[in-house]
């Protein structure tokens, strides 16, 4: 096949790379290289399909690093606000009343809006069977994060585990992963048997940490809200429960993680994991304020999720980068440009592969309609104001189209 070569006055490759009047050169859906300056663009130009993309500004694809697509099913069925419990009630009522062919839609509508805008790559936690049907006709970049979850009951955890373990095994997909939910609905026993799964097949792991108050008084102590709900309580904190279970290590996703006490934020760096944090659904529970420059100091890696539209106006991680910079309007436009890219592809052990457009990468593209002088401008309005999207890629091939793209002709 011909090779692509994408044309564009400027070029974001990565967070620390700036390219101007360059090209990207790709071939077999990936990034094959950058090509640099007039000259080589033209010569390049002699022995691929070459397209002229216009006054943009040409980056990653955005890494939604956590998701729950089927839980677009219930959108507008939860309520806002700091009753955690009411919203957990309003959750499983909702979610009783649906059918397999609700939550196929629902991943599918939530598929086609992530890439309306601009989100390539989903970290998605996947509980029921429908969702690679859903998938099946978007060409999105999904990985199933399998859930899995025993609320403590012994009596669950051999039935969990059975059939997660054959959900993976009949499944021939790209993109597995596994979700043991959080330490306070998953037995030691249970964790420990989904890191040694998550170990042998090299998954991707992703687990619900500490991200409400009560949840952290049931583990410590036995107390709140959750022990008339929960049972005898470990007594132990949720972090050393992971840590236990061997399953502190990369590639791992900490979501949330609101309420991290003293050295867990540098035992978090230590092993590379890395820490999903949600804005909007933050937002949606009125938290307090996430402990960003706790996890800066430590050296800990962020990424960024959108969560469920359960929790969540959209699916769209722009979205979530203006609501983390009006959050902590000191943050770096850069580093929130990291978070949303290279931060996401670190939570799923894809580093070099998503969320940049170097060499070797997926060809996952985004032509932000953008005109900026510098790379400092650029994430200025891509974290700011945003930018909207002229196309975008997947694999290299042309997925959305906008603007003066849309009349190209480019890769119909
Ligand atoms: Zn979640």
């Amino acid at each position: 096949m011909t090779p692509l070569l994408l044309r564009a006055p400027s070029l974001l490759v990565d967070p620390r790379t700036w390219v101007e009047d360059g090209a990207l050169l790709v071939e077999g859906g990936r990034v094959a290289r950058i090509v640099r300056g007039p000259a080589a663009v033209r010569r390049a130009s002699r022995s691929a399909r070459s397209v002229d993309c216009g006054d943009v500004l040409l980056a990653p694809g955005w890494v939604n690093a956590h998701a729950h697509l089927e839980l677009g099913a219930i959108a507008g069925r939860t309520p806002r606000g700091g009753d955690f419990g009411a919203w957990v009630r309003a959750v499983l009522q909702a979610r009783a009343g649906c059918t397999a062919a609700d939550f196929e839609r629902a991943v599918e509508q939530g598929a086609r809006a992530s890439l309306a805008a601009g989100v390539t790559s989903v970290a998605d936690i996947c509980s029921t069977a429908g969702f690679a049907r859903g998938l099946a006709r978007t060409p999105l970049r999904h990985w199933a994060l399998r859930e899995v979850l025993d609320a403590h009951d012994p009596a669950r955890t051999a039935g969990a585990l059975a059939l997660v373990r054959r959900a993976l095994r009949t499944s021939a997909r790209r993109g597995e992963g596994l979700s043991p939910h959080a330490p306070f609905t998953v037995s030691p026993a249970l964790f420990a048997a989904a890191a040694a799964l998550a170990r042998r097949r090299a998954l991707p792991v992703a687990v619900h940490w500490s991200e409400t108050e009560a949840e952290v008084a049931w583990l410590e102590r036995g107390a709140g809200p959750l022990a008339a709900l929960l049972g005898p309580s470990p007594r132990l904190r949720g972090l050393e429960l992971i840590e236990r279970a061997g399953l502190l290590r990369a590639p791992l996703a900490l979501i949330h993680g609101n309420h991290p006490a003293r050295g867990e934020p540098q035992r978090i760096a230590r092993s590379g994991a890395v820490v999903v944090h949600c804005p909007g659904s933050h937002a949606w529970f009125e938290r307090a304020p996430f402990p960003w420059r706790v996890y800066l100091d430590a050296g800990v890696r962020l990424a960024l999720g959108t969560d469920s539209l359960a929790s969540a106006e959209s699916l769209d991680l722009g979205r979530e980068l203006r609501l983390a910079r009006a959050a902590a309007p000191w943050l770096e436009p850069r580093a929130l440009f990291a978070m949303a890219t290279e931060g996401g592809a670190l939570a799923l052990g894809q580093r070099g592969r998503l969320g940049t457009l170097a060499p070797g990468a997926h060809a996952d593209v985004l032509a932000h309609e953008l005109r900026a002088s510098n790379a400092r401008a650029a994430f200025e309005q891509l974290t700011g104001v945003g930018a909207p999207l002229a196309a975008v890629w997947v694999a290299g091939r042309s997925v959305v189209r906008a603007g003066a793209l849309a009349h190209s002709g480019e890769a119909r």
